[in-house]
């Protein structure tokens, strides 16, 4: 079989792939345009889940990262701050994504850099891939090529189900210390959220988060956009930049593919992480792209028993299960938090703490509380803030 990409999802199907059946390791061969370690536009924060799921993977964290123990989140009218423990790792993905590479290698598979698909036809029995190098053909091809996805466009998307929205994300790293940015996150292990621009019409917020580039403290700051408003991205980073001080430092774009109604699956393919659609209110991709890799893996599985490609219910079952219904109650807190009710929705989830509580939980999908359905966490969120949490 051949997964097309080496980023989190398609690093994160081969390891669960192998970690099922170390046997299969020969039998995958992985295409990859670039040569790891390669620039990723990314602020590379990792959420407790997203870690544990590399600990699935039999792979843990290995590179450099600051844990950030803190968030500071604005909001039009109010400022919270929350003190924890473990909210999220940041790492800088050229390194996160050449050490799963390079675990990918050591369990026995293939990886071909430098190596891009150009080309993909349906042809008897599976897909046709052709490269800057070679052709192949395959009966299991995954899509784990990125939210600009080759494999989505020429195999799965089609006129009937759209094809999902692609917000953008732009960034900026900037050096700290003596004559550039003075930001105290770094110092306080603290990671900040803004998202008072919904009022000047951003369905997104701007984030700054601690990081280390070549060992050197540095603060990566951003703009996410769920949806193109007109809201001028490169102004507010500028503004943003103007806040944590320090030289203007250029800035660098990419798109987020989100999950929606548009299929992720087709005969012989599945799509997998940016590929597929990740969530909509962050875009915080890299847990679920690690997620993609854990469902692709079990349906390859079941495929190669039953000798079936088709893939047929593929899709129902990961939007039935949790991760499904995770990604989904994301869309639709992003239509609260950033559609005409942002104000009040945001105020709400400023002022009620039981809510932040089960919300950071919930989102960081500490002790698999994404696992639990939305009437729960909203009783225990009530059940909190009335002070009884015995009864949960
Ligand atoms: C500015 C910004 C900030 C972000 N911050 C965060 C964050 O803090 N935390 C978080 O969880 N998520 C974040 N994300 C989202 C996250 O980066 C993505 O969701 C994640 O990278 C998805 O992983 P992936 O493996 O699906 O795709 P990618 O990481 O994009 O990997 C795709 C791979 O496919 C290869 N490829 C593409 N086309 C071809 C081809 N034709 N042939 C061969 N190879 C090909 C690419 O070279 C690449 O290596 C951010 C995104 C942006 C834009």
């Amino acid at each position: 079989m051949i997964i097309v990409g080496s980023g989190p999802a398609g690093a994160a199907t081969a390891l669960a792939l192998v970690g099922a059946d170390p046997g299969i390791a020969g039998r995958i061969v992985v295409l990859e345009k670039a040569r790891h370690p390669r620039p990723k536009v990314c602020a590379g924060g990792l959420i407790p889940h997203a870690l544990a799921t590399l600990d699935t993977l039999g792979v843990g964290l290995v590179v450099p990262h600051v844990m950030v123990d803190r968030a500071r989140v604005d909001v039009p009218g109010a400022r919270v701050e929350v003190e924890g423990s473990r909210f999220c790792a940041v790492v800088r993905r050229d390194e996160l994504d050449a050490s799963l590479v390079a675990a990918v290698r050591a369990r026995g598979v293939e990886v071909r850099e430098d190596e891009k698909v150009t080309a993909l036809a349906r042809v008897t029995g599976g897909i046709e891939i052709t490269t800057t190098r070679d052709t192949y053909t395959t009966p299991i091809l995954v899509g784990a090529d990125g939210s600009g996805s080759l494999v989505r466009r020429r195999l799965v998307d089609g006129p009937e189900r759209g094809h999902g929205e692609v917000p953008r994300a732009i960034m900026a790293d900037l050096r700290l210390g003596a004559g550039a940015s003075s930001w105290d996150g770094h110092a306080r292990a603290r990671y900040d959220f803004d998202f008072r621009a919904v009022v000047r019409g951003l369905a997104g917020y701007a984030w700054a988060f601690p990081c280390l580039i070549d060992g050197a403290p540095h603060v990566n700051a951003g703009v996410y956009a769920w949806r193109r408003t007109g809201v001028d991205l490169v102004a507010l980073l500028r503004e943003l930049q103007g806040e944590l001080g320090g030289a203007p430092v250029e800035h660098r774009a990419a798109p987020i593919r989100c999950f929606g109604a548009a299929a992720f699956t087709a005969p012989h393919v599945l799509l997998v992480g940016d590929a597929a659609g990740v969530e909509p209110l962050m875009g915080e991709g890299i847990s679920f792209a690690l997620e993609y890799g854990l469902w692709a893996a079990a349906e390859i599985a079941a495929a190669l028993r039953r000798r079936d490609y088709a893939f047929a219910a593929a899709e129902e079952r990961f939007r039935r299960g949790w991760v499904g219904r995770k990604l989904r109650r994301l869309e639709q807190a992003a239509t609260m938090f950033y559609g005409p009710g942002a104000r009040l929705w945001l105020g709400i989830a400023a002022r009620w703490k039981g809510a932040q509580e089960v919300g950071l939980r919930w989102y960081n999908g500490v002790d698999g509380w994404d696992r639990r359905s939305g009437w729960e966490a909203l009783r225990t969120a009530v059940r909190w803030s009335l002070g009884r949490r015995g009864a949960v």
